[in-house]
């Protein structure tokens, strides 16, 4: 053990050949040395351990070699490539931003720059995690970016580029790493272990990989430590058992119970996994991907897109023929459910929970084997809508079955009761020769063109809803208010009493006029008098529907409630700044500024800036 190299080291690889995963990449990078095209500085980003820096001394050694072979590669024999391979080299410096990252570490690299090198071409800096550079190190560097020797390179690696300063992105050319594929890298860790006389099955390798999510280092290191407390000999099982990974096995015995509606089982499985210190979020965005998984390896020509070994791959194929399409679909969209909602839950244990019992219940009733999608209670509901003398196949969705009910001649029996109300709940456009069209359960009257509120005649608030367009208007308000007016008191009106009837009347808008709905108890109003209500409101669009649709409504709405024949309305335009609302974070901060100059003091002091 003397002698002892970690793997990453071992075979760190030493040719843009031996990287694994990044061919496109190593190509073009190749291709750049052998035809010349090279730039003063590179930006390699990609997450952590996928060969960024490795790449970066790669290419300084090839662009440095004096013997380059056919295919671009560095010859590993010339005095360069020695002193590189040696690590002797002074063509090459390495900084690491992430632990120095002051001006004083950026100026002590710029004076270097100057130097040419002593021997071979180029003189390659290497700065790794570049974003943790402070601003000021990243203003001192910027001149020498801009403009360095020609014998300079840069290559700036970043697992962050979105942290890096848009000057600097601007200045480099961009190589975006990919995670490496778990076939790739198991290929990789079972040729380590040949080379190492280390015997390992190739699912554990398989696990390693995935645990190490697509990092080559990680999956190298991980590969060590297990090859060296199993003695050399990596299985499956004590990979399992020493590693804690929620492996395969627990998702395709939790898949078997779900299928099977065991609830209790799920649960006591579900707690066993939290025994062994899972979290919950990884536990159900582990049995999303399987879920996944499964519906990859459902088809033949998606199966390919499943990564894994193939002993898992069968057993994947095996457990997809037991579960119906339609099972996944929604067992996915419930996982995914869980997934988003699990962060804001305070019962997280019970969250998941609950997301297990209706996995459980999804394949509960049979029927499901079809895969013809739309849930039971669907289908259910969309059959009571069908006309009794319907004899076309079932429509799949609420639309497609309006649809053919108008083709069919109108029903001559009178829509049972339980159906009028299936028709009034479903969003449906009929054909113009009808002339009452419902929407959102409420009747409304078509006949009549412009006129577009819908009506309750006869509601429990005792008021007539019946609209009209402008010219109607005062001759209906007249009628209906004489309606409503019979009977009314004069009782004094109540600002609190007045704001929660104008609550209550936004709430029984229709839906078609769902924004004003919202909008209307946030309306500047005030009683100008003892019965004039007025609506102050930032433009004429506002102004005109809320005369044009709802005003006389409201008006009768809000003598009825409030007992005042008195009451009147009137909508005018707000003058300029009258009601000015700041939105954006400048003008709030303004807003508050004028009324706490202090703010201002702050800001300066702490040299805040707002957006
Ligand atoms: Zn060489």
């Amino acid at each position: 053990m003397d002698n002892y190299i970690v793997s990453a080291l071992k075979y760190r690889p030493a040719t843009f050949k031996s990287v694994v995963g990044q061919r496109s990449l190593t190509t073009t990078l190749k291709n750049a040395i052998l035809t010349g095209k090279l730039a003063h500085a590179y930006l390699f980003c990609g997450p952590r351990g996928v060969g960024k820096t490795t790449c970066a001394r790669i290419f300084a050694k090839t662009i440095n070699c004096s013997n380059l072979n056919a295919e671009g590669e560095a010859c590993n024999e010339c005095e360069s490539c020695r002193s590189f391979n040696e690590q002797r080299s002074l063509n090459i410096y390495e900084l690491d931003a992430a632990s120095n990252n002051s001006v004083d570490d950026i100026r002590t690299l710029i004076e270097q720059v100057r130097i040419p090198p002593q021997s071979g071409k180029y003189k390659v800096y290497i700065i790794d995690e570049v974003h943790m550079l402070s601003t000021a190190a990243f203003n001192a560097f910027l001149k020498t970016l801009e403009e360095p020797p020609h014998y300079v390179i840069f290559i700036l690696a970043t697992t962050e580029k979105h942290k890096v300063l848009p000057t600097i992105l601007s200045r480099c050319q961009i190589y975006d790493f990919s995670r490496i594929s778990v076939k790739d890298i198991v290929d990789h860790l079972a040729y380590v272990a040949e080379s190492e006389h280390i015997k390992a099955e190739r699912d554990a390798l398989n696990i390693i990989a995935i645990k190490a999510d697509g990092g080559m280092r990680d999956s190298l290191s991980i590969f060590d430590q297990v090859a060296s407390f199993t003695g050399g000999n990596i299985t499956y099982q004590n990979i399992i058992e020493n590693l804690n990974v929620l492996d395969y096995e627990y998702y395709f015995r939790l898949t078997d119970m779900l299928l099977a509606n065991k609830v209790n089982d799920s649960l006591l499985l579900y707690n066993d996994i939290l025994d062994k210190g899972f979290e919950g979020s990884r536990f159900i965005g582990g049995l999303a991907s399987h879920f996944r998984d499964l519906l990859v390896a459902h088809d033949a020509a998606t199966v390919k897109l499943l990564e894994t070994s193939d002993n898992i791959r069968e057993r994947y194929a095996a457990q997809a023929k037991q579960c119906p399409v339609t099972f996944l679909y929604r067992a996915i969209r419930l996982c995914n459910d869980c997934d988003m909602n699990y962060r804001a839950s305070r019962n997280k244990r019970l969250l998941v929970e609950l997301t297990l019992i209706e996995l459980a219940q999804l394949t509960e009733g049979g029927d499901d084997s079809s895969g013809s999608g739309g849930s039971p209670t669907t289908m259910h509901q969309i059959k009571k809508i069908q006309p009794a003398n319907m004899t076309a196949p079932a429509p799949t969705d609420n639309h497609a079955s309006v649809g053919s009910a108008q083709q069919a001649p109108p029903p001559q029996q009178p829509l049972q009761e339980e159906q009028r109300e299936q028709v009034a709940t479903s969003p449906i456009q009929q054909p113009q020769n009808q002339s009452q069209v419902v929407i959102g359960g409420m009747l409304k009257n078509r006949s009549q063109k412009k006129v577009e509120v819908p009506v309750v005649s006869k509601g429990q608030l005792g008021i007539s809803m019946l609209h009209a367009n402008e010219k109607n208007n005062e001759k209906k308000e007249k009628a209906i208010s004489a309606e409503v007016l019979e009977g009314l008191g004069n009782d004094p009106i109540a600002e609190d009493r007045l704001r929660f009837q104008i609550r209550r009347f936004a709430q029984i808008l229709p839906i078609e006029h769902k924004a004003l709905s919202i909008q209307l108890p946030n309306f500047v109003s005030k009683l100008l008098d003892a019965t004039h209500l007025e609506f102050v409101v930032d433009n004429e669009f506002v102004a005109k529907e809320l005369n044009e649709v709802i005003k006389v409504q409201m008006k009768n709405f809000l003598r009825k409630e409030l007992n005042n024949a008195q009451l009147e309305i009137s909508v005018r335009v707000s003058e300029k700044d009258e009601n000015f609302r700041p939105v954006s974070g400048p003008d709030r901060f303004k807003f508050m500024a004028e009324k706490n100059k202090s703010l201002i003091d702050f800001q300066q002091k702490f040299g805040l800036e707002l957006n």
